[in-house]
């Protein structure tokens, strides 16, 4: 008999893992967390998951959990009153968990660079996995965050088969 890890056979365990990999990429369930953003971002993302720019059409779910996501959408630098709760949500999310960080606030703390309430960006108190940079970034360069990572989680073969098919004159 194989190997077992976990006391299951081990082809049968691979198999089981393939199963969640292609349900996580193609059913992604995001939380949204405002970690003192001035709300600009907060708009933008709203208007990405409505029906105009449809992040939904990629299997994207907004859910208020953590406990059932898979990505943190977060914007805004990190208040000092925010930063604990940040920590908590994330640490809520079961593993592997991801972070997208949207905003240029997320990235070097923007326009509140330096402010006495504010302990740094997104990435000084969480993994950050995409930044989307913007002030706010349009809904495009937050669909582009999202599909830009799981791109990245998907296995070698079918990011090279996306790929093919991205390409121009490749198959739909
Ligand atoms: S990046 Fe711009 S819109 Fe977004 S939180 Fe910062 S100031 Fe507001």
């Amino acid at each position: 008999m194989a190997a077992t890890v976990h006391g299951l056979p081990a082809a049968f365990r691979r198999a089981l893992e393939a199963v969640a990999l292609w349900s996580r990429v193609n059913s992604p369930w995001l939380v949204h967390f405002n970690s003192g953003s001035c709300n600009g971002c907060d708009i933008e993302i709203l208007a990405t998951l409505a029906p105009r720019w449809d992040l939904e059409r990629f299997g994207a779910k907004l859910w208020g959990s953590p406990r059932h996501a898979d990505v943190l959408v977060c914007t805004g630098p990190v208040t000092r009153l925010a930063r604990e709760r940040l920590v908590r949500v994330y640490e809520q999310m079961p593993a592997p968990k991801f972070v997208v960080a949207v905003g240029s606030c997320g990235i070097t703390g923007g326009a509140f660079h330096g402010c006495y309430n504010i302990v740094g960006d997104i990435g000084d108190v969480v993994p950050v996995d995409v930044y989307v940079p913007g002030c706010p970034p349009r809904p495009e360069a937050i669909i582009d965050g999202v599909i830009q990572l799981l791109t990245r989680l998907r296995p070698p073969k079918a990011r090279r088969h996306a790929a093919k098919a991205a390409a121009p004159g490749g198959a739909a």
